[in-house]
């Protein structure tokens, strides 16, 4: 099984971290790491895009938009089905 050095807790953490990124709540430190995470893995960048896009539809219909924790559940499924394919 190889790696890449790609580091799944990684993943997970900065996926905590991507709604407030999306939300612009996150200082420049934090913005640029996940900016070059994002750029850097695969599985993030989709994620990111679903996300922004849910986003942006909850936005068009409602002020407030509770973030699906399903999207944490798809991001672990992401990058599992990745490892078995590596
Ligand atoms: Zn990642």
């Amino acid at each position: 099984m190889t790696h890449n050095g790609h580091d799944h807790h990684k993943c997970m953490a900065l996926f905590e971290k991507m709604s407030e990124y999306i939300d612009h709540e996150l200082d420049d430190d934090a913005r640029a790491q996940v900016e070059a995470h994002i750029r850097d893995c695969c599985h993030c960048h989709t994620c990111y895009e679903t996300l922004q896009r849910t986003v942006d539809l909850c936005r068009s219909s409602a002020e407030d938009y509770p973030l699906p924790d399903t999207f944490a559940e798809k991001l672990r499924e992401l990058i599992e089905s990745a490892d078995q394919g590596v």
